[in-house]
């Protein structure tokens, strides 16, 4: 058996994990001043969920889905993204009545069979945020603003950052504008791969993301989306921007940005941090007018975005910003002998319960080893239990920064612990 996490995956270490837990709770707590509340969905959903939600034409239906029969003959698939999920959740239960809005924001690991490397994983992990009900472009404006307040929220500086904005149209315009990179294709055969020419017939939008050098030349001189909008969707893109300049967001628009998932209508974005190579998008999004009457729902409009963990934690440590290491331990309970391990435990024990972060050790080593352990784990304080100090009923507490050093009765250590951490 080969013991290892299979490949794409990994294990989050206590220093990630770590780090993952802090950016969910600065998502959490950012969100939920913007009016978000916290929903979990399963981690599998029916197969034609995605498939029609998200696009048969995709590269995430197409060739990325974990997909299997359960054992009712039933074909499941491992979450690729969340959105599908969140809002077969809002229809089932009803979540967005006819002229109301729910906005809901979720965390958690998302499954794509992808060719993993820097930054691109098979098990990754996104926090993500779904504004349902809103039409206007405020709420797009908004939603792209969120993504940016958050990143500088968690230490990312702004200019390491880059805002990209486009519009992809709706059921009325982009047809036609399909039809127009199509033709293009189609003309220009000879300069593409294989799977772009195959594209035309397929998803020919995709040809814009081909990371083939000779696609992407062609691709260039391509119809451009912002020229083929309807007016509804260039008056809707148009607001979008103008509420964006009003908030001083600084933004570049793409018109060649239409990002992997058939659903978007409209807003997508983007933002792309500086350091992590090709894949450099850390999180986007966009409006998705018309998942709901896909997924079999009353129409009603949607945007949300997604944005990577790992992605996000590269690009943080490229920008040299420590993303909370810190271990939690305050104080560390050593025991000078033998005779003195069932008080150290107890003392520990009794800290934990008086709310002091408190470690010990449980292998019977040296005091020594034991200053190291506590010098390792970062414990402010040390309390010492010897022999004589117990015999007196107390312990002596050290300050490890300013190294002062008192005798406090058992009785009022976590107090004075407590004291000294602040
Ligand atoms: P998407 O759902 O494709 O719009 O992706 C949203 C965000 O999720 C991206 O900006 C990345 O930060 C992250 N992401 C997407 N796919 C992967 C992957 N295979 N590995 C790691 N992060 C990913």
């Amino acid at each position: 058996m080969e013991l290892r996490a299979p490949k794409g995956t990994a294990d989050m270490l206590p220093e990630t994990a770590r780090a993952w837990e802090r950016l969910q709770a600065a998502a959490a707590a950012l969100f939920e001043r913007y009016g978000y509340e916290p929903i979990y969905t399963p981690l599998f959903e029916h197969t034609e969920l995605f498939a029609r939600g998200i696009g048969e034409a995709t590269d995430i239906v197409g060739k990325e889905m974990y997909t299997f029969d359960d054992r009712s003959g039933r074909s499941i698939t491992l979450r690729p993204e969340g959105t599908a999920g969140v809002v077969r959740a809002a229809i089932e239960h009803a979540l967005v009545p006819q002229g109301s809005v729910a906005k809901l924001y979720y965390a958690g690991p998302m499954f794509r069979y992808e060719r993993p490397q820097k930054g691109r994983m098979r098990q990754f992990w996104q926090i993500g945020v779904e504004l349902l009900g809103a039409a206007e472009p405020s709420a797009d404006a908004e939603a792209v603003a969120l993504l940016v307040r958050y990143f500088e929220s968690v230490g990312l500086p702004r200019e390491r950052m880059r805002l990209l904005v486009n519009s992809m149209g709706d059921e009325r315009c982009r047809p036609a504008y399909r039809d127009a990179v199509a033709a293009h294709i189609r003309a220009n055969a000879d300069g593409l791969c294989e799977e772009c020419r195959r594209r035309a017939d397929t998803n020919p939008l995709r040809a814009f993301d081909c990371k083939n050098e000779r696609c992407q030349a062609v691709m260039a001189d391509a119809p451009r989306i912002t020229d083929a909008l309807c007016d509804e969707c260039r008056e809707h893109y148009e607001a979008v921007k103008r509420r964006l300049d009003a908030l001083g967001i600084a933004y570049e628009e793409a018109p060649r940005l239409v990002r992997g998932l058939d659903y978007y209508t409209r807003t997508v974005f983007e933002v792309q941090a500086e350091g992590l190579g090709a894949q450099n998008a850390i999180g986007g999004g966009g409006r998705y007018d018309g998942l709901f009457a896909t997924l079999g729902g009353a129409r009603t409009p949607g945007l949300g975005f997604a944005l990577g963990f790992e992605r996000t934690l590269l690009a943080l440590q490229a920008a040299g910003v420590e993303p909370g290491t810190s271990h939690g331990v305050a104080a560390y309970v050593a025991a000078v002998d033998e005779s003195c391990r069932a008080a150290a435990f107890a003392l520990a024990m009794a800290l934990r319960d008086a709310g002091v972060a408190a470690e010990l050790d449980h292998r019977a080593r040296s005091l020594k080893a034991q200053f190291k352990h506590a010098d390792k784990l970062g414990a402010r304080v040390v309390v010492v239990l010897g022999p004589d100090e117990l015999a007196a009923g107390q312990a002596t507490v050290r300050d490890m920064e300013t190294k002062e050093e008192r005798k406090v009765a058992l009785a009022d250590v976590p107090s004075r612990v407590a004291a000294l951490i602040g």
